[in-house]
């Protein structure tokens, strides 16, 4: 199926390569990326390719689009080798959530040496 994008999104630019990014694994569905202001050691976002703009657009139809996702999320922690130390899945929704880009996306966060830096905001 065609994905949905919008022209002015940057992170729909970054699933059509308009844009580059530090891109670790994509599929048709999806793309990983590394954040391109890391909050953590291992800071990546798992963005959907469709253009989805929060978890407040998502509907019935998108269950298995974001099941998915929270999947890939947990593979991409194993990979990292960040999964038996911890990390954090993070959706931020709308401005008051902290969402800065209005796409769907991920945010992955691990890989800390010390316990209490994993206060982090993002
Ligand atoms: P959010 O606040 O949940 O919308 O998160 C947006 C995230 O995207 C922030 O952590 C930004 O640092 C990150 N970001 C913004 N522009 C880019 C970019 N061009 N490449 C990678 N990450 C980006
Ligand atoms: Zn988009």
């Amino acid at each position: 199926m065609a994905v949905i994008f919008d022209p002015n999104c940057i992170f729909c630019k970054i699933g059509r390569k308009e844009l580059s990014a530090d891109i670790l694994f994509e599929n048709d569905a999806y793309v990983v990326f590394k954040d391109i202001q890391p909050k953590a050691p291992v800071h990546l976002l798992v963005a959907t390719k469709n253009h989805i703009s929060s978890i407040m657009e998502i509907q019935e139809k998108d269950k298995e689009l974001i099941g998915g996702l929270i999947l890939l999320a947990k593979k991409i922690a194993q990979d990292q080798g960040i999964a038996a130390s911890g990390f954090k899945l993070v959706f931020n929704v709308g401005r008051g959530g902290g969402q800065v880009i209005d796409h769907l996306h991920l945010h992955l966060l691990g890989g800390w040496a010390v316990p209490a830096q994993k206060k982090v905001e993002v």
